[in-house]
């Protein structure tokens, strides 16, 4: 540890093959994250409950239980930002995963730069600090007053319909992380409207037409293929 080095921000790694886990503890340790390691999903909910972690990087495929069985019961007592690790061809757990409280996940094989990307961004979504920031939203040049419910595009008012501007405020809420479509779907339309994925279609493409300077090539509405849609404020 360098002598400048804040007090090191502590991952649980909940993972069953060994190459992996030395592979992301490698690469997590190398920025100076710490990092624990648990084998199992029993393991792995004891590591979670006594070491209060940042950030938990949980494998969908463990020996013991599935990895949705563990985020459920985390979910009971836990915020703590979950990214999961699911197989490529596993593509209805993953946004399972995601309905029932994961943050955003990797399709395995996955390099260093993409896995350290997913780390920052959860990490400064959960550390914000909840002040007058959270009040303006800014990504390329728009700018969302959630206050005044004022929308701004280049300096000039914005209008959206009452389903947009709230399909924008709930991807603003949860900016930087992946939404399922059903997700989206139950907080905008209502549960009765979880399998009408055409409107989300529609309305995004709507929002980016309004939003986007270029709505064929999206540099902040991103599509997340056969998941939903994420988010990215800058
Ligand atoms: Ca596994």
């Amino acid at each position: 540890m360098t002598e400048h080095s804040s007090p090191s921000l502590l991952v649980v790694l909940i993972e069953d093959e060994p190459q992996i886990r030395r592979f992301v503890r490698a690469a997590l340790e190398a920025e100076k994250f710490q990092v624990n390691e648990a084998e199992n999903g029993n393991r792995g909910l004891i590591e979670i409950g006594t070491r209060r972690p940042d950030l938990v990087i949980l494998d969908l495929g463990l020996p013991d239980m599935d990895g949705i069985e563990l985020l459920r019961d985390l979910r009971a007592w836990s915020n703590v930002p979950v990214l999961i690790l699911s197989a490529r061809d596993h593509e209805a757990d993953k946004v399972q995963a995601l309905d029932v409280g994961a943050d955003d996940y990797l399709s395995k094989p996955f390099g260093v730069p993409e896995l350290l990307a997913r780390v920052r961004a959860l990490l400064r979504r959960s550390l914000r600090p909840h002040g007058d920031d959270a009040q303006v939203a800014r990504f390329g040049g728009v700018e969302v007053n959630l206050v005044q419910r004022l929308v701004t595009r280049n300096g000039e008012p914005l209008h959206l319909t009452v389903l947009e501007y709230r399909l924008l405020t709930q991807l603003i809420a949860n900016a930087g992380r992946v939404l399922t479509h059903r997700s989206l779907l139950r907080d905008v339309w209502g549960p009765n409207h979880t399998e009408n994925t055409h409107y989300l279609r529609v309305y995004m493409s709507n929002l980016r037409r309004k939003l986007e300077d270029d709505p064929n090539v999206p540099q902040h509405i991103l599509t997340e293929s056969g998941v939903g849609y994420r988010l990215i404020l800058s």
